[in-house]
C-alpha cells in the first residue's frame, strides 16, 4: 500500500497533525494529484466524515504564519485545483458533464471538447510613498470592525496593463495620481483564486478623496508613526517594510516569512 500526503481541506481549513504537518493517506481515484514526483494528493473532506484521529482542522490563513512559503503556496495550489474542479462539474459551452483530463489539469467535455482550464485572477497591489518617508494607507469600508490599514489593491479590467490598473485603482479609490510605477514582486493568495501583482509607485498629484464604497479612511502616514498595517506574511506587510527599511520583496526569496 503507497501511502500520499495529503491536503485535506475542509473550506478554507486543513487537517494537519500536532506538529501542523501533513497527514499520510490511501490515495483513493477522486482524489487530486498536485504536481509530478512525490505522491501528493488534494481531497476535500465531506460533511458527514469526521475529523481522524490525532488530526487538527487549521484555517489556511494561520498556516501562512506557521509555514514556509513553498509549504503555503502547494497547500494554496491543492486548495485552489479543488475549488476549481468542484465548479467545472459540467461544461460552459454545452452544459454537459464535464470529465477529469488524465494528464493535464483540465476538464473536458465529452460532448464538445471544449477544455476548462483554472483561472487565476490576477490583482494589482500598491504600495505609494510621498517624499522620503511618507506612506499611504488605506481602510477598506468592508471590515468595519478592524482597525488595521492596508495598501490599494483591485482586479485588472480586460484590456488594461498591470501600470494602468494600477493608476485606475488608485485614482477611482483614493483620487490620487501617480508616478515611476516599478514592478516589485508575486504571491498566488488562494482566497479564493487570486495573484497578487505588487507595485511600489510615488504620490505625483491630487488630494486624497476617497471611494466611500470601498475605502473608509485613507492618509499618509510618515514612516515612524503606523497604525496597524497587515500581518507579516502577506505581501502587503512585505511591501509596507521594503519602502520603509529596504528589505526585499522577491518571489525567490523568503523575505515576507
Ligand atoms: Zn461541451
Amino acid at each position: 500500500m503507497t501511502l500520499s500526503l495529503a491536503y485535506i481541506f475542509k473550506q478554507q481549513q486543513l487537517l494537519v497533525d500536532e506538529h501542523y504537518q501533513l497527514p499520510q493517506v490511501e490515495s483513493v481515484a477522486s482524489d487530486l494529484y498536485i504536481g509530478t514526483g512525490d505522491q501528493v494528493i488534494a481531497r476535500d473532506l465531506l460533511d458527514e466524515e469526521p475529523i481522524p484521529e490525532g488530526l487538527q482542522l487549521i484555517p489556511i490563513r494561520q498556516l501562512l504564519q506557521l509555514w514556509n512559503i513553498k509549504q503555503f503556496e502547494q497547500a494554496s495550489r491543492a486548495i485552489q485545483l479543488l475549488e476549481w474542479r468542484r465548479n467545472h462539474k459540467f461544461c460552459s459551452h454545452c452544459g454537459q458533464k464535464t470529465e477529469v483530463h488524465t494528464r493535464e489539469y483540465a476538464m473536458v467535455c465529452p460532448a464538445c471538447g471544449y477544455h476548462q482550464y483554472p483561472r487565476v485572477n490576477p490583482c494589482v497591489i500598491t504600495v505609494i510613498t510621498r517624499g522620503q518617508d511618507e506612506v499611504l494607507l488605506a481602510k477598506s469600508a468592508r471590515n468595519k470592525n478592524s482597525e488595521m490599514y492596508g495598501l490599494i489593491a483591485g482586479f485588472i479590467e480586460v484590456g488594461e496593463t498591470l501600470e494602468d490598473a494600477v493608476r485606475r485603482e488608485t485614482l477611482e479609490e483614493v483620487g490620487l495620481k501617480l508616478k515611476n510605477i516599478q514592478y516589485l514582486a508575486s504571491q498566488p493568495w488562494p482566497f479564493p483564486s487570486n495573484l497578487m501583482i505588487a507595485f511600489k509607485a510615488e504620490y505625483a498629484s491630487g488630494d486624497i478623496e476617497l471611494q466611500v464604497d470601498e475605502i473608509s479612511e485613507a492618509a499618509f502616514f510618515k514612516f515612524d508613526q503606523l497604525p496597524e498595517i497587515p500581518f507579516k506574511g502577506s505581501i502587503a506587510h512585505a511591501m509596507i517594510m521594503h519602502v520603509i527599511q529596504g528589505t526585499v520583496v522577491a518571489d525567490d526569496t523568503q523575505a515576507w516569512l
